[in-house]
């Protein structure tokens, strides 16, 4: 009897077959990826107009699946994993990494308790000291695996609320009379930290954005300020959000003057150090971290810089059992006999059911070790460097920020040019988004479009930047829409 009719899963044979197939058409993918357009030439709806309106009613063969997600989910991807993947914060995910992610999902176990699988939990608990350690974070640091910054960072903002011991927890925002909250960070800090106050009551008029300097980095004196006006008008601060590696420039926070108004105004201080945090493990790259001893919480995504598939954040905190205290709570079917021994991460945040993000972190860091996984942050680091040089010594070229780690801002800016840069680059970054063979992003600065070339992939090395630069210049030279501007 066919197998499906039978109504269980695909035989274990079936299985091998296509599992070796699939290992086969993604070890082929890694190695061929740069025949590939890093963006997909595919309008918006071209994709789901391949795909049938309705599902299918009875079961399909596997190698129509496969055949499908060639045909039709392929042409429409972005490849993330791409050397010449430059824009954002590139993730890239190693091979260690996928295969984790294959045995994660073999397992699919829910680590909501200890009990639920005493693995993923105590795995939990060891990876996160272990990335602790190798960033050098203070060792009374506490971490969490939860899946993005954003995520963390609402949770940090959580801690930071429930701190004030205003009983929100058990009145809610309404309950209480409470003042307007406020919590403070610079204008370049991530958007995921308005959108946690948004969440969490704060309301977007409770984030105060404080100015930057010449090199984007929050003014200390202007935060104190506002803390010092919104205390005499009645208004009540509890958090300051600081950056290490800011999403447009990675320009980095001066945690320790931060960390030292915090400490006089009794503030909770968050580090969003979500893309560049990883930096650290890279023994010279330490400095970034300096004053991280007044951070009560920090974030750090190694889905981002450390090679670990999409998604993995960990955020880390001073006292967990504010943490706990915020969303705990223990309905009786959650209850084990083991409870006061162990850590059931489901108290620690807003989600019960948890994947086994420690296991792809594991196998990552026992794959790479620390001296592996600094070895590629620095050689992007030195690469991204290569780059910056090319725009600093072309008089056509500007470099619009300070890159302390591997992002770099600049801008096209030809002699005599008299039009409007903004459109100008805004124009150049799209064609050369066209080309297919590199995809960089962009920001605005100080009112001016800048694009960003960012060299955190694990498969970028030099020659991809040197591609990159002169495929820049041949569109400069070459394209015609850029041509038609610059004439
Ligand atoms: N924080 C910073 C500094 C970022 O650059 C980003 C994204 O690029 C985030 C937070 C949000 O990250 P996630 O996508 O993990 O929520």
């Amino acid at each position: 009897m066919d197998r499906k009719k039978e109504f269980k899963d695909m035989p274990t044979d079936d299985f091998k077959k296509y599992g070796y197939k699939l290992i086969d058409w993604a070890s082929e993918y890694l190695n061929n990826i740069e025949k590939y357009k890093v963006l997909p030439d595919i309008k918006p709806g071209e994709i789901k107009a391949r795909l049938p309106e309705h599902p299918n009613y009875a079961g399909e063969d596997f190698n129509k699946i496969i055949n499908d997600f060639d045909k039709i989910i392929i042409p429409g991807i972005t490849h993330w994993n791409h050397p010449g993947f430059m824009a954002y914060f590139n993730s890239t995910s190693s091979v260690p990494g996928i295969l984790a992610e294959l045995l994660i999902a073999t397992l699919n176990v829910n680590g909501m308790l200890w009990r639920t699988s005493p693995s993923a939990s105590e795995l939990e608990e060891v990876t996160t000291k272990w990335l602790r350690e190798m960033l050098g974070l203070p060792e009374y640091m506490w971490g969490i695996i939860y899946d993005t910054a954003s995520v963390s960072s609402l949770h940090a903002i959580a801690c930071a609320r429930e701190k004030l011991g205003l009983d929100i927890r058990e009145k809610g925002l309404a309950g209480n009379n409470l003042p307007k909250l406020r919590l403070y960070c610079s204008e370049h800090a991530h958007s995921s930290i308005e959108k946690g106050a948004l969440t969490l009551g704060i309301g977007r008029e409770g984030v105060k954005k404080i100015g930057s300097d010449a090199e984007f980095r929050m003014i200390p004196e202007l935060l104190r300020a506002e803390i010092r006006k919104d205390k005499r008008d009645g208004v009540m601060p509890f958090c300051v959000v600081a950056t290490v590696g800011t999403t447009s420039t990675t320009s980095i926070d001066p945690i320790r003057v931060i960390g030292e108004i915090c400490k006089e105004e009794n503030l909770w201080l968050h580090v969003d150090s979500a893309h560049a945090g990883a930096a650290a493990i890279v023994p010279e790259m330490r400095y970034i971290f300096d004053g991280i001893e007044y951070a009560d919480s920090i974030v750090i995504n190694p889905h981002k810089w450390m090679f670990v598939p999409v998604d993995c954040s960990i955020l880390y905190v001073k006292e967990p059992e504010i943490l706990k205290k915020a969303f705990s709570l223990d309905p009786e079917y959650l209850k084990t006999k083991v409870d006061s021994e162990v850590i059931n991460y489901n108290d620690y945040g807003v989600q019960l059911g948890r994947r086994f993000r420690s296991l792809k972190l594991w196998f990552v860091v026992k794959y790479f070790g620390a001296e592996g996984l600094a070895g590629i942050i620095k050689r992007n680091i030195e690469t991204a460097k290569k780059f910056k040089q090319l725009v600093q010594g072309d008089p056509e070229f500007e470099l619009m920020a300070p890159a302390p780690f591997s992002t770099i801002c600049f801008r096209y800016k030809p002699a005599e040019y008299i039009g409007d840069l903004n459109e100008l680059n805004s124009k150049l970054m799209d064609e050369i988004n066209k080309t297919g063979k590199i995809f960089l992003s962009h920001t605005k600065l100080n009112g001016n479009f800048v694009i960003r070339l960012v060299v955190s992939g694990i498969r970028t090395e030099e020659k991809h930047v040197l591609e990159a630069w002169e495929i820049i210049k041949s569109v400069i030279h070459t394209n015609t829409t850029i041509g038609n501007i610059i004439k």
